[in-house]
């Protein structure tokens, strides 16, 4: 899950992370009014889930509150990478003499929680890692040990931070890993960290990516999520339990287990189809949270014809045919579907189908390969 701006930087605050002061307007004119209680210049800010806002000319100075009100107003009407601008955070300008990066990932091949910087902050980190590698200095947190010292003094001097802000950046990165361990993160990161004109560190801008299998004790994070900015699907897919990732195929795939679905997307590809999702309805699934997955693939309008590929084990083959079945009175969908059931009660399951009309079939081959002629137009 990821968190907006103005939330990940708060949470970098609770941890001794300095960051600009700082209100969020849904409005033009609340954007005028804490431009004035703020006073000086603002900086305006779209509170959208997507990096590249600068660039994509979702952050503007404001010299005074009239001109606050009018970046608000335009900003407040933009669409940044088919994300609608809502919000807007309102911080106290910063003034910027150097820009540097630091963020911190799960590195999953170390095994570590990897601590990132680099003097070249402010830009894309994807593109200096790609144009300038030897510009970002990393090192592998131990995750008994925790962060040293001796580590972020060391990164500090590599990247050129001068030395009357060594204990301020140990401060900063400290605080970024606690941020990052006590929120069960993924990556936080800030980008730029600046050094001001007077020559103190601050986190200008932030971003977070929360681990989803963590949020369940995460209550307070998880209460930030924003659901205008998840698709409607998406939702759905979290609030039934499902593994969903929506892909831009045309045949809907509906499968009991991951490696299955993979194993599944595979063959439709194989026999000339492409995929419209990843769909995982998990093991022990019932006919309700069957029913919800069928909604959500059927919401996809690329969706030409669906497979359903379920091997009963803990999941009953006729219990997820009685799902089939309440969906279909449910959504009443046009397109053609295809179902292999192999497994525990898969007699039953299979009359089940039978009775409804719909197309069977013994081998995922077969069922892949009806699926995607059915796709091309062809009738079951
Ligand atoms: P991003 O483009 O989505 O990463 O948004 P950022 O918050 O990182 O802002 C992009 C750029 O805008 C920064 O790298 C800065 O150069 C500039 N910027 C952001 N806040 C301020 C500020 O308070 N003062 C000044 N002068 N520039 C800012
Ligand atoms: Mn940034």
């Amino acid at each position: 899950m990821k968190l907006h701006e103005y939330q990940a930087k708060r949470i970098f605050a609770q941890h001794g992370v300095p960051i600009p002061k700082g209100e969020v307007a849904t409005t033009a004119t609340q954007a005028r009014e804490i431009a004035q209680r703020l006073g000086g210049a603002v900086v305006i800010k779209s509170q959208v889930l997507v990096g590249g806002r600068g660039k994509a000319g979702g952050i503007k100075l404001a010299k005074t509150p009239d001109e606050a009100e009018a970046m608000a107003d335009h900003i407040l009407g933009m669409t940044i990478r088919d994300f609608k601008v809502r919000r807007v955070l309102v911080d106290q300008a910063a003034d910027i003499s150097e820009e540097i990066y630091l963020g911190m990932i799960v590195d999953r091949g170390r095994r570590r929680v990897v601590m990132m910087a680099s003097s070249e902050g402010g830009v894309d980190i994807e593109e200096v890692a790609t144009t300038n590698p030897e510009a970002i200095k990393t090192i592998a947190i131990d995750p008994y040990l925790g962060l040293r010292s001796y580590q972020t003094i060391g990164v500090a001097s590599s990247i050129g931070i001068p030395q009357e802000q060594f204990r301020n950046f140990n401060r900063i990165a400290f605080g970024l890993y606690k941020a990052f361990t006590a929120s069960d993160a993924e990556l936080a990161e800030i980008n730029p960290l600046v050094v001001t004109a007077s020559g103190d560190l601050l986190a200008v801008d932030g971003k977070m990516v929360l681990d989803d299998s963590a949020l369940f004790r995460q209550v307070a994070l998880e209460e930030m999520r924003d659901l205008d900015e998840e698709a409607p699907a998406e939702t759905e897919a979290r609030i039934n339990g499902l593994s969903y990732v929506k892909l831009d195929g045309e045949i809907g795939c509906m499968v009991n287990g991951a490696g299955l679905a993979m194993a599944t997307m595979d063959i439709v590809e194989h026999f000339g189809g492409e995929p419209a999702n990843f769909l995982d309805i998990g093991g022990g699934a019932k006919s309700d949270k069957v029913a919800a997955a069928l909604r959500i693939i059927l919401s996809d309008p690329n969706v030409k014809a669906v497979l359903f590929n379920i091997f009963g084990g803990i999941t009953r083959c006729d219990e997820v045919a009685r799902g089939i079945l309440v969906a279909l009175e449910e959504v009443q969908p046009q397109a053609p579907m295809v179902a292999r059931l192999v497994g525990t009660n898969e007699v039953e399951g299979r009359a089940i189908l039978a009775e409804a009309n719909m197309a069977t079939a013994a081998t995922l081959a077969e069922a892949a390969q009806k699926a995607v002629a059915a796709a091309q137009g062809e009738t079951l």
